[in-house]
């Protein structure tokens, strides 16, 4: 059974945060952020996290064997036993591989991949006004999804700041460095039949029930 062995997918700027809290909140499975969890990393200034910086400021992918051992180590704590939902990971056809070996040795496999789709230019537009909590990490939109005080997240009070990558330069390479590494995922997870294309357009509450939809009822 892996039904609630999850993957978000899709674009950077899609959305995948933003949905992220709405089914972890229905599903009771853990948030698996590769991007925040290196951001976590750069933050405390560990080796890892100094040598990911060098590739996270430039819009370009830090190396699979770095991703691949922080996401293996994740998935080795308990909490991960009635599933997961990973943002942001797999990025690459290598992790999409090593994912796929790392669950079958647990006798697990992908139950579903959410596809998120939003067009190129409504991304920009996303990334260039998102801020994030400092302390919790969710995502708002200066213009889209303003928080209830200016500067302030809405759901711990923590401090909102923009990502140093949601440049716009930056943000052109990250879509341009998707569509050629991580959109070849899609029809990678195709071949396994667990994808679920959604229509990233819509109304962030609207996104959401057709992410419900697409994985089904609560156990
Ligand atoms: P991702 O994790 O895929 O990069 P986020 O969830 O951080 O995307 O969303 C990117 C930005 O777009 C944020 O500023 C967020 O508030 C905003 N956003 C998310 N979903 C929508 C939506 N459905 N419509 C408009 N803006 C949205
Ligand atoms: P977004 O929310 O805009 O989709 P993320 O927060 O997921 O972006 O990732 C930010 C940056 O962290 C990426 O541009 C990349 O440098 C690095 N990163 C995150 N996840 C991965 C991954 N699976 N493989 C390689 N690099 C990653
Ligand atoms: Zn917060």
């Amino acid at each position: 059974m892996a039904q609630f062995d999850l993957i978000i997918l899709g674009p950077p700027g899609a959305g995948k945060g933003t949905q992220a809290s709405g089914i972890v909140e229905t599903y009771g499975v853990p948030h698996i952020s590769t991007g925040d969890m290196l951001r976590d990393a750069v933050k405390n200034q560990t080796a890892m996290g100094l040598e990911a910086k060098k590739y996270m400021d430039k819009g370009e992918l830090v190396p699979d064997e770095v991703v691949i051992g922080i996401v293996r180590d994740r998935l080795q704590q308990p909490d991960t036993s009635k599933g997961f939902l990973l943002d942001g990971f797999p990025r690459t056809i290598p992790q999409a591989e090593a994912l796929d070996q790392m669950l079958a040795g647990i006798e697990r496999n992908v139950g579903k991949v959410i596809a998120i789709l939003v067009n190129d230019e409504a991304l920009v537009k996303r990334l260039t006004g998102r801020r994030i909590c400092r302390d919790c990490q969710a995502p708002v939109h200066v213009v889209f999804n303003p928080p209830k005080v200016e500067g302030i997240c809405d759901k711990c009070g923590g401090e909102l700041y923009q990502r140093d990558d949601d440049t716009e330069a930056t943000v052109r390479n990250r879509l341009e460095v998707y569509r050629q590494q991580t959109e070849p995922l899609i029809e990678y997870y195709d071949k396994q039949s667990v994808i679920a294309r959604i229509d990233g357009d819509q109304a962030p509450g609207a996104v959401l029930e057709d992410v419900k939809a697409a994985i089904g009822p609560v156990l």
